[in-house]
């Protein structure tokens, strides 16, 4: 049962529907435009530029632990893939018209660990790695990283520990990068992970921590563990400004591809971003970026799903963190574990309410269609939680808030020219026999 008075609070009629579990599209009026938004952020782009050359930095090494990166000399970036037939797909299944051009960024098929997390994930371990090294003497920023690769610098690290609570893709990324490092690494799990992937995490050398409850309880358990600890550092999803601005690289890295796509963004050129989120550090953490890249030229809606839609629960009604999906009668249980989140991050909350355009919600039933359409029509496989990002260009298409929006921003006349970017958060590491299962997966 909700235990909100729903008269009383702000955007009551649409939250009325969302503690129902109606799919909705709400459009956040409280965000201004890019400039007094931003002015608002503690953060800056040098922030995201001195996240961009820490990553630079370790791209000598990365190339030599995980050889699959030689091609993009290191770096884990993701293609920016155009996806014609699946935009043709979406307007027939669902009536929409979707104007313009859709693209799909797959961070799906980022190297090491398959999912968006590689960003913020691998980043985070990579500065705590450079932190204890330099502060040890035994590394310099104008070394080479490769040399981390040593056999010294493992036993290094092994006196040291990382932790993270995780639904499944944020410990993989800290995982595999932290066992790599030779750091000794413990992930606590919700009870919404998969299996494949705490069997996976073994694998590579973790030790996976189980909880038969929910993420927030996950991330309590890994905090307290990991405090009582002075040589452990716990990598924090609801508050880490260091996650945050990893993700927020990726900006900077779509930049480029639109160069070398020929791919226009200006006030006639407008970008549509649609990326599904979960606690809000990777959805908060791009769009920081891209507002700061594109400013007013980019428009970024969040999707979750109707039973955890904690962004928009919290954003709307205006109580942020103070509020979870539990307190809207909701359950928090979805088939799209990277966003089965309750209570969305603070501190990205705060950092969204000028910045973003809004949030919609989609049927769990709706994921595995929208992975067939996927694999049917561009041969590229996302895991659920990913296929969230489609319903976006969807709505944008066809629903009035959305209608409306357009026509308030006086996008009208332009709409022709649009890019539009789902975000496909995860995927290449799904195993398969599990891909198999997925897609022959129907919900009513
Ligand atoms: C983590 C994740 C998200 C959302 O990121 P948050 O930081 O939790 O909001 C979306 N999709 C996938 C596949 C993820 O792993």
């Amino acid at each position: 049962m909700s235990k909100i008075d729903f008269n009383t609070i702000p955007e009551g009629i649409l939250l009325q529907e969302v503690a129902n579990a109606k799919e909705v599209n709400w459009v956040n009026s409280h965000m201004t435009d890019a400039k007094s938004g931003l002015s608002g952020v503690s953060l800056t782009m040098a922030d995201i530029e001195d996240a961009e050359r820490r990553l630079e930095r370790f791209a000598s090494y990365i190339q030599v632990v995980f050889p699959e990166t030689k091609e993009n000399n290191g770096l884990i970036e993701s293609p920016l893939t155009y996806i014609p037939i699946m935009q043709g797909c979406l307007e027939g299944n669902y009536d929409t018209e979707i104007m313009g051009k859709l693209y799909l960024k797959q961070d799906s098929h980022l190297a090491i660990s398959g999912s968006i997390k590689a960003r913020g994930g691998i980043y985070e371990v990579l500065k705590q790695a450079e932190t204890l090294a330099i502060a040890n003497g035994l590394l310099q920023e104008t070394d080479d990283y490769a040399i981390l690769a040593e056999d010294r610098f493992k036993e290094f690290f092994s006196g040291y520990k990382i932790q993270v609570g995780s639904t499944g893709n944020l410990g993989l990324s800290i995982g595999i990068m932290s066992a790599c490092l030779g750091f000794e690494v413990i992930v606590h799990m919700s009870a919404d992970a998969k299996q494949w992937k705490k069997d996976l995490l073994r694998q590579k050398g973790a030790t996976v921590v189980e909880y038969d409850d929910d993420y927030s309880k996950a991330v309590k358990e890994g905090r307290d563990s990991s405090d009582a600890d002075p040589k452990s550092h716990f990598v924090d999803d609801e508050n880490s400004v260091t996650l945050f601005l990893g993700y927020a690289v990726a900006a900077k890295r779509l930049q480029k591809q639109f160069v070398e796509q020929n791919i226009v963004i200006d006030e006639t050129h407008p970008l549509f971003v649609y990326i599904p989120c979960g606690v809000g550090g990777a959805p908060g953490g791009v769009t920081f970026g891209l507002k700061q890249v594109f400013g007013d030229n980019v428009h970024i809606f969040f999707i979750e799903p109707t039973q955890a839609p904690c962004m928009l629960v919290g954003m709307a009604s205006e109580m942020n963190h103070e509020v979870s999906v539990q307190d809207f009668g909701l359950t928090g249980q979805t088939e799209a574990d990277g966003l089965a989140v309750g209570r969305a991050s603070g501190f990205v909350g705060g950092v969204m309410k000028p910045l973003l355009s809004g949030i919609c919600t989609l049927e769990d039933k709706h994921l595995y269609d929208l992975m067939r359409d996927i694999v049917a029509t561009q041969n590229i496989f996302l895991e659920p939680s990913a296929c969230a990002s489609f319903w976006g260009p969807v709505q944008l298409g066809k629903c009035q808030p959305y209608l409306d929006y357009v026509r308030n921003h006086n996008l009208g006349n332009v709409m022709e020219n649009a890019i539009h970017i789902p975000w496909a958060t995860g995927g290449n590491l799904v195993p398969e026999e599990t891909r198999k299962e997925y897609m022959v997966k129907h919900l009513n």
